[in-house]
């Protein structure tokens, strides 16, 4: 290769490059029937992809036929209906389904190189001939279980020891079941003994071990791992072994550095493997959803000349390091050439990788100009290999990827090779007036370590010592009758004294509330909503606080805590920006000589009763919505959490101080107490104008029968129970149903009211969910929820318990268990999780809110008579469907009875302003919490009609 003085070197490298691969051609062989009808229809090509995706779950060829029109309909190109009417007929149908299969399986092999070891041997021998080298990669997606897992470690022991010289790329999320940030420390050491072991018999056998990347959220654990692991005295000069840069992260410069650092401090070189990163899509849509800082570069062109920054660090570096460039960018790669030969770098210390399947001619270049050429070889089932196909699709032709641009799009091979170029900053049209909270990351060791601290702080403070009073016209009150909480995961653990009120205080409450409450309406919606936005600083400042206070009084696991004090904060800033809209402006038609005003005036004094489940922001969002609407409140906490509602309240009524006014403290009132006493009493008080409450529907019932019969009628509000089911149909991606399902029915030990109580599966995949469920299973240990890793903690107290065990016990007598292991820890009010299946058609399990952690299992025939199942109780909270026909999904939405339907994915965790929550039938009474109608509940209107005519003469 020569220069010349005009054209940068990596120019001309790259039209060398694109000269021997002589005419632009297809990077895959486009006779395949999906590729060429994905590359003329963008959106087709995304549905046939889906397609695809759900291709291994169809057993019947009726179901291919179905599935696919489904998805052709779906796009821009209407011929589903053709394809399905024509395959209809018998004949037809069965040579439509070979088509189907033999086309993607053809699409498969294009990129896997065998289904077994002995055709990725056959294909390895292949490359060999052409002077290729290769790394194995097996594939396999979501691991669930230990089953699984022992699987994939025993395959890859296999070809460690069954290859001569083998080099494998390694996942280590295949190593353990369910590894996920939330599970990091206690999977740690088992992943640690299996990577040792691997690299054990890599020295043993002369092979090379490479640890592939994969999600964001795993990144700063594959490092620690493999850099602790690499660092043991055995491992220290062993130099067959790999690890991945992707050079779209943000941080991955830093990762390098610390790379290169730890580099330095061994004898072995390690290979470092560049590559641009295959999972944008998701980690984009991953921050966002969270409200967290993007971890990947936004802008193509960023990661691209990113990618030639990192290149030349590391061939800065390569005494310590062995560079793999693996990219299928011909600029990118042409770059890397161009450093090489200014550094004189022998084509012995680097290489070059490149994916099976893409790019033939150019891999040829390399293996027959003397360089060492790497193909990432997949090699598995074919259908099953699917997803990662998709994957590898949907990447390579992505709108900027290079061989889209190049060999579809036909771009000139100029503008190709231009240094990558960012493009403009896109600026936010519109300036966001509401965003979620962000959680904190707990996917990085610094915060796991300051949370822990946090938590441990908090810990520290509390005692019998530590005295909650009750809040009354702005006093703090100490009263005769009190009780202990105590910590539900440790009996023990006493965390406050807790004062009861009585009914003098509740009197004294309701009056002060009275007196202020016009003068607070008056004082007009700016300053109301106002005091709420300040309150939602001081609660960010005090997160940490909340949070620890919720695991310890509530037994919350550490995500489930910080996303209710982010629900809290959203809460908090939502209504004071719809009160703003709202509350401000006219609405009704005028004439001339007909003056007509809507007003919104307050209802009054509110009484908010508040469950313990969600003892922070479901207590604060109804307190807040009625005080920003010009309510006085009282509030009646649950027993069970009277601790986190006081510290809340207090931070409450700090700023309606320090924003109103010192006058205004009596705006709102503690009261706690017993539900049959102080509840009742507040109640049916005649002043107390409207009732905000949220709990079980037996409680929600009564008082509403009270406010009906009341006298002025009282406005009443109700968010109650659920029984909530989750329907599985049969072209469920089962990777995410089973997780899914586990988490709605387990999460926080089945107390939240959107948990899933029964799970509905079509006859078709019945018994693999059901084996592949149990299995999974093992994994949720219900433990003290102190540590970050426990999935699932206590319930909340000992008629909880002692309830959940009734059910338990008709579930023994009732049906048939699938899972249940009775817990030994005495500890807490610990209760393992129990499924059950065949349950008698009266059983009160299909019928009851249990309110802990058992699920029932129940087989449909079809889809009909899940929708029916489903349906067949009296509340209409929340649903969930796992399916993948758009066919179904249309279906279920309109069929299913419930205010919150969710598709793929779990049924709890809504989010204010994204998913408004409130259900159907004996569910709720009101519009939804945390959405725009919400807050019309606690105002009255007025309406002023002034005939303005004097005289003939219309003022106006
Ligand atoms: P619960 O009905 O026992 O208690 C709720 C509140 O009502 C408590 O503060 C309690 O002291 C009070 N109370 C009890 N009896 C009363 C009475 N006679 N008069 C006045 N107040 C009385 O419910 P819980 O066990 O605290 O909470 C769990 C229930 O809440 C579940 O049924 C769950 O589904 C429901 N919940 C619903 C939602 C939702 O948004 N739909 C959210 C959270 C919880």
């Amino acid at each position: 290769m020569q220069g010349s003085p005009e054209t940068p070197r990596e120019i001309e490298i790259g039209r060398e490059l694109f000269a021997y691969i002589k005419k632009k051609q297809s990077f895959f062989d486009l006779k395949n029937l999906f590729l060429k009808a994905s590359t003329f229809d963008q959106k087709l090509q995304t549905q046939l992809f889906k397609f695809v995706d759900v291709l291994p779950n169809l057993k019947k060829k009726e179901s291919i036929v179905k599935i696919l029109s489904e998805y052709i309909d779906e796009s821009n190109f209407k011929a589903g209906f053709l394809v399905n009417s024509f395959s209809k007929l018998p004949i037809i149908s069965d040579v439509f389904k070979s088509l189907v299969i033999s086309s993607v399986s053809g699409l498969a092999r294009i990129f896997i190189c065998g289904r077994n070891v002995e055709e990725a041997l056959t294909t390895i021998g292949e490359l060999k001939k052409k002077k290729q080298e290769y790394t194995l990669d097996l594939l396999g997606e979501v691991v669930l279980t230990q089953g699984e897992s022992n699987y994939y470690y025993n395959r890859y022991r296999e070809l460690l020891k069954g290859i001569d010289g083998a080099n494998i790329s390694v996942k280590l999320t295949a190593l353990v079941p369910q590894v996920n940030p939330n599970n990091f420390d206690a999977k740690k050491e088992v992943l640690k003994e299996r990577l040792r072991r691997l690299y054990r018999l890599a020295q043993k056998n002369n092979a090379t071990v490479n640890v592939d990347s994969e999600h964001y959220s795993w990144h700063e654990f594959i490092f620690t791992i493999v850099k602790e692991v690499l660092s043991e005295t055995e491992f220290k000069d062993f130099d067959r072994v790999g690890i991945v840069v992707q050079a779209y992260l943000k941080e991955s410069e830093k990762d390098l550095d610390q790379w290169i650092a730890w580099a330095k401090t061994r004898k072995g070189k390690i290979t470092v493997r560049l590559v641009k990163g295959a999972y944008w899509d998701y980690e984009h849509a991953h921050a966002l959803q969270k409200g967290w800082e993007v971890p990947v570069f936004e802008d193509k062109a960023l990661t691209d000349a990113n990618y030639e920054k990192l290149t030349e660090k590391i061939l800065g570096n390569i005494k310590f390091l062995r560079p793999a460039f693996a990219s299928h960018n011909i600029r990118s790669l042409a770059y890397a050439l161009k450093i090489i030969e200014e550094k004189k770098i022998s084509k012995d210390d680097f290489e070059i990788q490149m994916l099976y399947g893409m790019l033939d001619n150019l891999k040829s270049y390399f293996s027959e100009n003397g360089y060492c050429l790497r193909v990432y070889l997949p090699y598995g089932k074919l259908l099953p290999g699917m997803s990662y196909l998709v994957r590898r699709l949907l990447e390579n032709t992505a709108n900027d990827s290079f061989l889209k641009q190049g060999f579809i799009d036909k771009k000139s091979q100029d503008d190709l090779l231009q240094a990558p170029m960012a493009k403009a900053v896109r600026e936010s049209a519109i300036e966001e007036k509401f965003t979620n909270s962000a959680d904190l990351n707990f996917e990085t060791q610094a915060m796991r370590d300051k949370f822990k601290a946090a938590l441990l702080e908090t810990k520290k403070k509390l005692s019998e010592e530590k005295l909650c009073p009750l809040l009354v016209n702005g006093k703090k009150k100490c009263t005769k009758e009190s009780f202990i909480a105590v910590n539900p995961a440790n009996k023990e653990e006493k965390l406050a004294t807790i004062f009861k009120a009585s009914i003098e205080e509740c009197e004294l409450a309701i009056a002060g509330a009275q007196e202020i409450q016009e003068k607070w309406f008056a004082l007009g919606v700016e300053k109301r909503s106002k005091v709420l936005t300040e309150t939602a600083k001081d609660f960010e400042e005090k997160r940490t606080y909340f949070n620890s206070i919720l695991i310890l009084e509530s037994g919350k696991a550490w995500h489930e805590a910080d996303g209710e004090t982010s629900e809290a904060i959203d809460f908090l800033n939502y209504y004071a920006n719809q009160a703003l809209e709202l509350f401000g402006e006219n609405k009704l038609r005028s004439f001339p000589g007909e003056k007509n005003r809507n007003l919104y005036q307050a209802l009054g004094v509110s009484l908010v009763i508040s469950p313990w489940n969600f003892p922070l922001a479901i207590m604060l969002g109804m307190t807040v919505a009625s005080l920003v609407s010009g309510n006085a409140v009282l509030i009646k906490p649950s027993t069970q959490t009277c601790l986190i509602a006081y510290e809340a309240l207090s931070i409450l009524l700090e700023n309606i101080r320090k924003i109103a006014g010192k006058e205004y403290e009596a705006l709102i009132s503690l009261l706690p107490g017993s539900g049959s006493v102080i509840g009742e009493y507040l109640t049916h008080h005649e002043k107390v104008r409207c009732i905000a409450f949220t709990g079980s529907n037996a409680t929600g019932m009564r008082i509403n029968e009270a406010a009906t019969k009341a006298r002025p009628v009282k406005r009443f509000i109700a968010e109650m129970g659920g029984k909530n089911p989750i329907i599985v149909e049969k072209t469920a991606d089962l990777d995410e149903a089973i997780p899914g399902v586990i988490y709605s029915a387990f999460g926080f030990s089945g107390q939240k009211c959107s948990a899933c109580s029964r799970v509905i599966i079509e006859a078709e995949v019945y018994d693999e969910f059901k084996q592949r469920m149990i299995k999974a299973m093992d994994l949720v240990k219900p433990g003290d929820p102190e540590s970050f890793e426990v999935y699932t903690g206590p319930v909340i107290d000992q008629n909880a318990y002692d309830n959940v065990h009734k059910y338990i016990d008709l579930a023994l007598k009732e049906g048939k268990i699938v899972y249940y292991k009775e817990s030994q820890n005495k500890q807490g009010f610990f209760v393992n999780p129990l499924i059950v299946e065949n349950l008698i058609d009266e059983s009160r399990i299909t019928k009851e809110e249990i309110f802990g952690p058992v699920l029932a299992m129940y087989k449909a025939e079809n889809l009909d008579e899940a929708i029916a199942l489903a349906n067949d109780t009296e509340f209409g909270l929340t649903a969930g469907l796992y399916s993948r026909s758009p066919e179904v999904i249309k279906k279920v939405t309109k069929d299913i009875q419930v205010g919150n339907f969710y598709i793929n994915r779990p049924c709890t965790g809504a989010v204010v302003s994204r998913q408004a929550f409130g259900g159907h039938k004996n569910s709720s009474i009101g519009f939804k919490a945390g959405g725009p109608n919400y807050l019309l509940q606690f105002v009255q209107e007025k309406t002023i009609t002034e005939n303005t005519m004097r005289r003939g003469f219309a003022d106006d």
